[in-house]
Order: structure tokens, then sequence, then C-alpha cells
């Protein structure tokens, strides 16, 4: 960060959207913690913080007559923690913008925190609105866009608003700029072999990464529920495992695409199977493109686990996105945590690794091995669009 903070106001746009539990406590601070070297350095530069994030779905889940589920949504579950990591005051505004927030931001002092309350309370949030972003802006001498997770999405408060300040009044702030940085590690110029590992679910919501991964990776791993479409594709036997049939045609032509560019492409020799989607399920293992009827492949097998850990300490840039499993039962984490453990011990063999992407965040997170990463990204989807070569809004409008 380079801009001057010394006696002036800066409107920071973080990542707040942390988990509360059902009495509102905050059961993942990552997000909020994440922040707070932006927010010291404005700080302790004698500068004052005007924060602004949403916090969940508010009006995916409004009170039976419709109106917003304050209770629920709102930031000032947040004060008593930012106060606690960021050593700072913190002053709670219980609105955006209006006269309560323009009194409260013009009153705010040096080395103090004013927290605003959820931008989605706003219906100009989501729909970018010009004349919200504006009132917001006033608020302010200087803008700070610290909120990755938010990226790809053209919000009032994470692109719009940033129209209002000339260059020289906004700037990125730490997370931004090192999240920008990490990725651009793995697409210019990486070291190689470059291994992406891609999992998860669902092959279609992973279509236009694998596609561009094909272009620039020299060793692709699939696993996740996502190999099964590749396995009937091949024409395996997958019983009741998870399939997208309409991508089997999707599948032979990332499996043929593969081929032409020399990338190799790594599925499953074998998963362990389960009899029913449970964690008490019985389980198996088989090889993947002979599960037998009425069993479903639920995680990796060993021989995946052996040969896709071989591949991976074999790399110097690491890229992972997405669980090899449904790692949320035990039963089914043994290959997810394996991976993990290769990617550390990569890691400490000096390769470098970047986790984008929730779920494998939180199984690297649950596996206590974030330390060994090179870089756990906090942002799932602007990660995984970032990667797929897209522009997202709330970095581009900082450019212009
Ligand atoms: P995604 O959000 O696409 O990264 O998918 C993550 C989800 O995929 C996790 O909740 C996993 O439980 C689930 N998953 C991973 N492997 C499988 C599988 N073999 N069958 C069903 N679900 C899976």
């Amino acid at each position: 960060m380079t801009l001057e903070y010394s006696d002036k106001k800066a409107l920071v746009r973080v990542d707040f959207n942390v988990p509360l539990n059902a009495d509102h406590v905050i059961t993942d601070d990552t997000r909020m913690r994440a922040a707070m070297p932006t927010i010291k350095h404005i700080l302790s530069n004698g500068g004052a913080a005007i924060l602004m994030s949403h916090l969940g779905r508010p009006g995916k889940k409004t009170l039976p007559d419709g109106s917003i589920d304050v209770d629920t949504f709102t930031m000032r579950h947040l004060v008593d923690h930012l106060e606690k990591l960021s050593g700072a005051k913190v002053h709670f505004c219980p609105v955006t913008v209006g006269e309560q927030a323009t009194k409260m931001a013009a009153n705010l002092n040096p080395g103090e925190i004013l927290l605003l309350e959820n931008t989605r309370f706003n219906p100009g949030e989501k729909k970018g609105d010009e004349a919200f972003a504006k009132q917001l802006s006033e608020l302010a001498d200087i803008y700070v866009n610290d909120a990755f997770g938010t990226a790809h999405r053209a919000h009032a408060s994470t692109t719009t608003v940033a129209q209002f300040f000339p260059k020289g009044k906004k700037e990125f702030g730490f997370l931004m700029n090192s999240e920008i940085e990490n990725a651009n590690k793995v697409l210019n110029d990486p070291q190689r072999p470059l291994t992406a590992i891609v999992g998860g679910a669902k092959v279609s919501d992973k279509i236009l990464l694998l596609e561009r991964l094909i272009d620039f990776v020299d060793k692709l791993i699939v696993g996740g529920g996502m190999a099964y479409t590749f396995m009937k594709a091949a024409g395996g036997s997958i019983g009741n495992s998870l399939v997208e049939e309409e991508k089997l045609d999707l599948a032979n032509q990332l499996i043929a695409k593969a081929n032409e560019k020399g990338v190799e492409l790594l599925l499953p020799a074998d998963s362990i199977i389960a009899d029913n989607f449970a964690a008490d399920a019985n389980t198996d293992t088989a090889d993947s493109k002979n599960i037998p009827d009425g069993w479903m492949g639920l995680d990796i097998g060993p021989k995946a686990r052996q040969a896709f850990s071989a591949v991976i300490k074999g790399s110097k840039t690491i890229l992972w996105n997405g669980p090899m499993g449904v790692f949320e039962m035990e039963a089914f984490a043994q290959g997810t945590l394996a991976v993990a453990n290769a990617v550390a011990e990569a890691t400490d063999a000096g390769a470098f690794s970047l986790v984008g992407g929730g779920d494998s965040v939180s199984a690297v997170n649950k596996s206590g091995l974030s330390d060994r990463i090179s870089f756990v990204s906090t942002g799932g989807g602007a990660m995984l669009e970032f990667l797929e070569g897209k522009d997202l809004p709330g970095i581009t409008a900082m450019e212009a």
C-alpha cells in the first residue's frame, strides 16, 4: 500500500462474511484476521478506517413479512471481536449511508474504526447502484478494496464505488494484493512441472477451469465426485456414483484436449466405495471403472492416493481446488488428507503451492497443514474466476 493515510479517512471494503452459529458467535474468523494488516496499516499511519462488508445473504432469508432479518445479519455481531483483533476503538453505525453514517464518519478520530451495517441491507448493493455507491464514497477521502472474496461481484461497495475516487485516492489492500500476486505466480511463468489438482462435486462447476488449465499445466489431477463423469465417459461402470450425463461428451473432449496438448491427465484408478451416502455406510475399495451396482465412489482409493501423491511431490508449482472425496465424513476424507499432505511435503521441499476454493481451504485447515502451504486463498468463487482468466470487476474498477 502506497497512499498517505495521515489524517485521512479510508473507506475499506473488507470481506467480513464470516460464519456465525445460532448464538451469533463467530465460528471461523479467518477472513477478519486476513484484513487486519490493511486495517492496522491505515490506523498506525494516522488514518481512520470506515469498514464495510456484507454478511450472509439477508436478501434470501427475510422475515415472514418480507423485511430484512436484522438480528441475524447485523454486523453488530462482529464489533467485539473486531475490537479484540484490531486493538482499536470500534464504533458501530446501524446504517450504511444517510445522515447518521455521515455524522459518525465525520466525527471519527484518527486511529479509530467505524463499522458500517451490512451492505446487503441496502437494495442498491447487489445492483451496483450508482447513487448508493456515491453516498458511500462521500464518507471518506480514500477507497481501499481488500475484499478479494467478493471481487468477482459488480456490487456497489466492491466495484461501483471505485469510480467516485480518482487515481491516487484508491488502492488495493495487502490481502487483495497478495491474492493477485500469488495467483499470478501460477498463471505467469510458473516453475515446472506445474500440477493442478481439481476435485469437488461437479464437472459443470469447473468446466472453464479445466479447459483453461489444460492450456498451461503439465499435469492435471482430477478427483472427487466429478471424476466419475470421466470414468463413465471412458466406458466404465460407476454404480450409483455422482454423474452428469449431459457432460459425458465434454469429459471426452477434455480427455482428447489433454492428449493433444501433452498434458498428463490423472484420474483415480481406484475408489473407496460405499453402499449409502452416509458416514456409517458399509465401505470397500474398487477399481473406479468397475464399481458394482448399488455402490458409489465417495473417495479416491489407496492406489490413487499413492499415484497422486507421487506426482504432487515431483512438482514445482501446485494449484489445488476442490476435495478428492466427501471429506466432511471421516470415512471418505483419506484421499483429501493424502493430497493435503503431499502438497505440504512438496512445499517443504521448495515447491510453490496455492490452495483456492472454499472446500479445499477448509480441508487444508482441518488437516492442520495450512502453515505448510505457500498460499491459502480467501476467495473461493473469486479465485476460481481469476484462474479461469476472467476479469474480476472489483479489480478492473480500480484500474479505471
Ligand atoms: P465443490 O464445492 O464443487 O468443490 O464440491 C465440494 C463438495 O464435493 C464437498 O462437499 C464434497 O463432499 C463433495 N464431493 C467430493 N467428492 C464426492 C463424491 N465422490 N461424491 C459426492 N460428493 C463428493
